[in-house]
């Protein structure tokens, strides 16, 4: 019989670990799931009825492989003025399925098999894949709880190598909830400049920030903009998940490549997606509402955790999570968050999100606050009890 091989490429692609809990889950029925990082709302509702109405009128069809003008052109405008980046609509910017789309393209057309990539950790473990994909090798540069998992510039410079080619950096951040400061990032903007290396800027969370907290755009350095891809998405901000859209932007021949590739991949974002992301851009006042309620959760599950012993919930400031330290209960989170499902609360340890995630276990509020509640209610009594 045929025997198939994987390719070494695709042998190299890490499995998810968030994949363990999720199928250890799958054994109980009464859970209060703070494990996904997904908007539990529906679509808005203009989004939704401008979607219906151009799909009436037609609009299923494929688009350029860049996508369509007028989204791009919106896109062009959100970057002026959200973001201090100014990048040609028609050159610069590309829509892509998803901030995963535009990552998958980045991470090709910048990194090569031999080059070293450089990820601050904890990290979202998806890049891990996007890289090795490239036959690249990560290297991680740890953070820790007592910077607020802040990158140091000089222990990226320190990891700099001959074959490294360039850094991925994600604020705010998932998993630790970090919004890096806008000093720290033109700090690192430096260290990048002084040795000649390019940057993927994953600003998928650049709404989600809190109690004063500012999210800025390295590429709104003009000077920076030339060396880096800025990846953004609709999935956060608008509770957009399943649509899968996005977009990046960078400087017009590294935008070019990505869009070469994009068209002997996808070919393009979905049309309807793409009229929903031109609506989006039109109702900000729908991402508002969102950040609100998240504001509110965070609120709530930081007040509960603060008075549970023995957990430090840091001081998370963006995204839609808290890493919490339990290092002070349990010398091993993986069988930690295991226990805590047979206590009826779904969580994801830290190790998932590389070794220096390790005693820390990430909650995500991207949930009803009932649920939060809940899960808070039996992660007490978990603990007090144990
Ligand atoms: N980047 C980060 C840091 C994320 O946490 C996620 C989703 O969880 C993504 C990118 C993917 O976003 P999208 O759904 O737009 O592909």
């Amino acid at each position: 019989p045929y025997s198939f091989e994987c390719t070494d490429r695709m042998a190299r692609m890490p499995q998810s670990g968030i994949r363990e809990i999720f199928d250890a889950a799958q054994d109980y029925d009464d859970l209060a799931d703070l494990s996904i990082g997904e908007p539990d709302f529906a679509t808005p509702e203009p989004i939704a009825a401008a979607v219906a109405d151009a799909v009436g009128a037609g609009a299923s069809g494929y688009t350029q492989t860049a996508g369509r003008s007028d989204l791009r052109a919106a896109i062009a405008e959100k970057l002026a003025d959200a973001n201090g980046i100014h990048a040609d609509p028609e050159t610069e910017v590309i829509v892509t399925p998803g901030a995963m789309g535009a990552l998958f393209a980045a991470t090709q057309v910048v990194a090569d098999a031999g080059d070293e990539v450089l990820l601050p950790e904890p990290y979202w473990s998806n890049y891990h894949g996007h890289v090795a994909n490239t036959g690249a090798d990560l290297v991680t540069v740890p953070t820790a709880a007592a910077d607020d998992f802040v990158p140091d510039p000089e222990a990226i410079a320190r990891r700099i190598t001959d074959d490294t080619a360039g850094v991925i950096l994600n604020t705010p951040n998932n998993p630790t909830g970090a919004v890096v400061p806008p000093s720290t990032l033109r700090a690192i903007g430096e260290v990048l400049e002084a040795h000649d290396l390019w940057a993927i800027l994953d600003e998928t969370y650049e709404d989600l920030v809190y109690n004063g907290a500012v999210h800025h755009s390295l590429a709104s350095d003009d000077a920076f903009f030339e060396r880096s891809i800025t990846v953004h998405t609709f999935s956060k901000s608008y509770a957009m998940t399943g649509w899968r859209i996005g977009y990046a932007t960078g400087p017009a021949d590294v935008i070019e490549q990505m869009r070469v590739l994009q068209e002997h991949t996808v070919s393009c974002a979905a049309e309807p997606a793409q009229v929903a992301a031109v609506a989006a851009l039109d109702h900000p006042e729908v991402a508002s509402a969102i950040h609100e309620a998240f504001a509110r959760r965070r609120e709530l599950i930081l007040d509960r955790l603060a008075d549970i012993p023995d957990v430090d919930p840091g001081a998370p400031q963006g995204a839609f999570y808290v890493f919490a330290d339990v290092s002070a209960l349990t010398d091993d989170t993986t069988e930690f968050t295991k226990h805590l499902l047979s206590d009826g609360v779904a969580a994801v340890p830290g190790s998932v999100f590389g070794a220096a995630g390790e005693g820390f276990v990430r909650f995500s509020y991207a949930n009803d606050e009932t649920v939060i509640r809940t899960a808070m209610d039996r992660f007490e009594r978990a603990v007090e009890t144990r």
